[in-house]
Parts: structure tokens; sequence; C-alpha cells
């Protein structure tokens, strides 16, 4: 039995309907007067409104059937019927390690034993993993327990009990566009909408609502676990706004199968979440989002090699050390390694790896000059054999004083779509659960939702899409310290600041 959580102050009220709080939020702001910088601190008052009702949510993944697809369909049913299994060495059952929500805690505060730490996830009200409900499209026409079998994944022994459950799932036809992915998918195009665009999109939007109609979900969130595509060229009068982009769809100028997507979840209200490099927020289907007031977010989840970058880099830039040269080499031999062999669908992970240290430059001007950053080289190879089993080799050199070197290297090896499928599951749980959050200022008294570019996200994602003008965080404490102290913030508790002044008074 999980201990319930309420919090006992001033600033926070429950209602039968909401929590409501109360939340100073302290900024400071920095001007550059006389060569001296003026530092003014500022405090904006907040009030923080979450509903309290955990709605039914409906997920449906675009690539259903691929590695991820069916990885994460399949830890969710092995999760929620409790099953277990005998690997070589032990008896495992299922779990969900991996999860910033399910199995990472945050502290609450300090009990008679000491700190009390409780799940992520059980800050706030949020859908359990257990409860979503799976639907979605895929190219290839496998069922999920086939596909399932073709990832090479999971245990044989789990397949086999997860089997009778996976086999009833089908994936629904998907649009498929082969300039898009790499040629090397031809093959497994055997479930494709037809049609033009224009139909297809609107097949989409049908699908969503068969889906929610059918199995009787709230809402729905639409994520992207289907192949990289290439970089769709942004071009003036066809991708720039919305409803430019809305007539390119009509009268068939290029458009990605992803982009087609996004505008058909938007469409239909729904939030869509690209877990892919690709750039199917084109400033269209951004301005489309903004004007529906839906949620997007992405791009490419952060899952193995960006993920340790973002800390490591994090690092030594604070610890005053120089990063100069970051050079990482992977190779993989999934479906995702071979369409990744492509040079166009490359360059869309190329490019999407690339940014991940450039916050972390910038903010420190002792290290860098303003033009300076370090040599950063990545590297993707496609090698059947090591399957899902990606390896990550990383060399690090950095400047240490007096001109000394200091270098790195890190190999990491683990199955690429274990650690994607928790991050899945938190992507579409904080999204469900932002679009219970509102929040008003006394200057802008109206209740109103976060920006539909939910940066909050970040923490997933190797290339964090924020809204524009505002800066991006890659820096991966900082993005884990945004949403806890967002939420901390919900339940008008002040930021976690780790600062234990009890303990340092005489
Ligand atoms: P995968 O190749 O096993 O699965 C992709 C699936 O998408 C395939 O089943 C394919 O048939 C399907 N597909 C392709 N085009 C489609 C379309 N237009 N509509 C519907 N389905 C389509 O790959 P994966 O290992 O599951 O990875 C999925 C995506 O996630 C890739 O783009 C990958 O780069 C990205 N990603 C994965 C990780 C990770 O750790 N696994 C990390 C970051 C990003």
């Amino acid at each position: 039995m999980e201990t319930p959580i309420k919090i006992e102050g001033p600033n926070v009220k429950y209602s039968e309907k909401y929590i409501e709080s109360q939340y100073p939020y302290h900024t400071s702001e920095v001007s550059l007067e006389n060569g001296t910088y003026k530092v003014k601190p500022s405090t904006t008052h907040f009030t923080f409104r979450t509903e309290r009702k955990v709605p039914k949510l409906g997920v449906m993944l675009v690539g259903w059937g691929g590695n991820n697809g069916t990885t994460v369909t399949a830890a969710v049913l092995a999760n929620k019927l409790g099953m277990t299994w005998r690997t070589k060495t032990r008896v495992q059952s299922a779990n969900y390690l991996g999860s910033l929500l399910q199995s990472s805690t945050v502290c609450l505060g300090t009990g008679p034993q000491g700190d009390v730490y409780v799940p992520f996830g059980r800050l706030l009200p949020m859908v359990h993993p257990n409860d979503i409900v799976f639907d979605g499209w895929d190219i290839s026409s496998l069922d999920l327990a086939a596909a399932m079998e073709r990832a090479q994944v999971l245990d044989w022994s789990l397949q086999e009990q997860l089997r009778p459950h996976m086999e009833k799932l089908k994936p629904r036809p998907s649009i498929y566009f082969p300039k898009f992915i790499a040629a090397n998918q031809e093959e497994r195009a055997d479930n494709v909408i037809q049609g033009t665009q224009q139909e297809q999109l609107e097949q989409v939007r049908r699908d969503i609502r068969d889906f929610k109609q059918k199995s009787g979900v709230d809402k729905v969130v639409v994520l992207w676990t289907a192949n990289t595509e290439r970089f769709c060229d942004v071009i003036a009068g066809v991708h720039d706004t919305a409803h430019n982009l809305l007539k390119a769809i009509e009268i068939g100028a290029e458009v990605s199968p992803s982009t087609l997507f996004a505008v058909a979840s938007i469409l239909e209200g729904c939030a869509y979440i690209n877990g892919s490099p690709q750039n199917t927020f084109v400033p269209g289907a951004v301005e489309l989002a903004v004007q529906r007031g839906v949620f997007i977010a992405g791009d490419d989840f952060k899952s193995g090699q960006t993920k340790i970058k973002s800390v490591l880099v994090d690092f030594l830039v604070g610890a005053g050390l120089k990063p100069t040269s970051i050079v990482s080499y992977n190779h993989l031999g999934n479906n995702d390694g071979m369409n990744l062999s492509a040079p166009q669908q490359f360059r869309s992970k190329e490019i999407s790896k690339s940014n991940v240290v450039d916050d972390m430059v910038k903010s420190n001007p002792v290290l860098y000059r303003p033009d300076e950053k370090p040599d950063h080289c990545v590297v993707i190879k496609y090698v059947p054999y090591v399957g899902d089993s990606k390896r990550a080799m990383d060399e690090y050199i950095s400047e240490i004083m007096m001109g000394g070197t200091n270098t790195i290297a890190m190999h990491n090896t683990c199955e690429d779509s274990l650690l994607a499928s928790p991050l899945i599951l938190d992507l579409v749980i904080l999204t469900e659960l932002c679009q219970r959050i509102s929040f008003c200022t006394e200057s802008q008294p109206e209740f109103q939702g976060f920006h539909s570019v939910l940066s909050i996200l970040s923490y997933l994602c190797k290339a964090p899409l924020v809204p524009e003008g505002t800066p991006v965080v890659n820096a991966l404490f900082r993005q884990r310290a945004c949403i806890e102290n967002t939420m901390r913030a919900c339940l008008g508790l002040p930021p976690q600041n780790h600062m234990l002044l009890e303990h340092k008074m005489q």
C-alpha cells in the first residue's frame, strides 16, 4: 500500500477538483551599467492549479511495430499482468527501471529517521503506466507478437508469455513516402494508407477518433517512434505558417509523413511528441499547435550516449575544466541502425546529437571565448550482429591546469529499446499531467496552461524543442530540477535547494 502524500501549509489548498498552490517565483534581472553588473532580485506571485482527476490515457505510437513500439507495449503488459520469467541467471520480474517517474525518487523532506524519499511519479496525481492503453500505426503489417520477435529485445520465455496478448494487437496502416526514410526500409512497407496527402491526413484523424471511441480513453497522446526521416527542406510559402502548411497538404506539396501525423494530432486536439531527430515541427506545425492550444514536444529521445554527454560535460565545465574534443562512436545492429546507415537519415541524427553541449559551453566565459566550442564529432555505424545491443564509445579530452590534458574514455553497451521505452512512458505521462496544470500571476490573472511547445520535457529529449527565443537547456540535472521544482511549485513547496542549513549551525 502506497503512503499518500498531503502537504500541510498555508500555500496549498486541496479542493475536490484541484490542488491549488501559491508560489513566489524568485528571479534576478541583470544589467551592465557603467561597467558594473547590477543584479535586481524580483518575485512574481504565481497561483498553480492542478486537476486531481487522473484520466484514462490512450497512447498512439507511430512506428508501433518497431523495437521501441513493441518493447514499450510488452513492458506495460508484463508489468500490468505481474509477469515473471527465467533468464539464464535468475527469475526476473517486470519492472520500470529507467523511468524517471516510476523508478527515481525525490526528497519530500526530513522525518525522524532522516530524509524521506518518494517515487517522482507520486508527487502529483499522475497516470500509472499500467493503465495506459496503446494503439498505433506501422508501415509493416506484422502483429505486435511477431514484431516483438523480430525486434529480438526481450527474453524468449517472456515473449512466449506475452504472445497471446500481443498477437491481438495490429498496427494500423500508415503514411509511407519512401523518399523520407532509407531505401533499405522498403521491404517492410506492406501496410500503407493510399490516396492523396489530404486523404491520408483525414485517415489518420479518423484513426485517432476511432481509437478514442472504441477504447473509451479520455485523452490520446500521439508519439512518433518510427524511423528517423531525412530533414525536410523548410520552404517559404509551404512550411512557414499554419495556413500555408494546411494548404500545402491539400495541394500535395512536399510535407513529411511525421509532419502529417503532427498536423493530424493537433487538429484532433491531441498532444504530439517526436521521439526521432527529424524536423517534424516546421514553423507552420508549431504555429498550428499554438493556435489550437495543443502541446507538442521533442525532439529525439535522450536515452544513452547523449544523456551521459549532458551530464559529463556539465560536470567538466562546472568543475572549471575545459572540454576541447568530444568524439562519439556508435554501432548498432537493429532496424534503426540500418535506417541510419543511409546518409540523409544519419545527417538528421548527427544534427540532433551535435548541439547538446552548447548551453554548458556558453555558460562558462572563463573557459570559452564567445565564438569557441569544443571539437565534437559523432559517428554511427550499422553492425547487424550486435542487434539492439548498442555500443557507444566516447572520448572526452579536457584541458586542465597549466597546459595539462585529461582524457576520459567510455564504453557503454545496452539494449537501446530498453532505455527508450521508459522514456516513452515518462514523456506521455508528463504531457498528460501538464494538460491538467494551469497557473496565473497578479499581472496575468486569467488561468493559462504551459506554452504549446512543452519545453519541460527537455530532460527526455536530445534536441529539446523550446518556444522561439527561449533558452535551450541540455544539462541533465538542470532539466530534472526543472521538472521536480515545477511539481513542487504545484504543491506550494519551495524549490529543492540542497543547502542543508539546518545541519550547518553550531
Ligand atoms: P525501429 O526501426 O525498430 O522501429 C521503427 C518502426 O517504424 C518500424 O517498425 C518501421 O516499420 C516503422 N515506420 C517507418 N516509417 C513509418 C511511418 N511513416 N509510419 C509508421 N511506421 C513507420 O526503430 P526503433 O529502434 O524502435 O527506434 C525508433 C525511433 O526512435 C528511431 O527514429 C530512432 O532513431 C529513435 N530513437 C531511438 C532511441 C533508442 O534508444 N532506442 C533513442 C533516440 C531515438
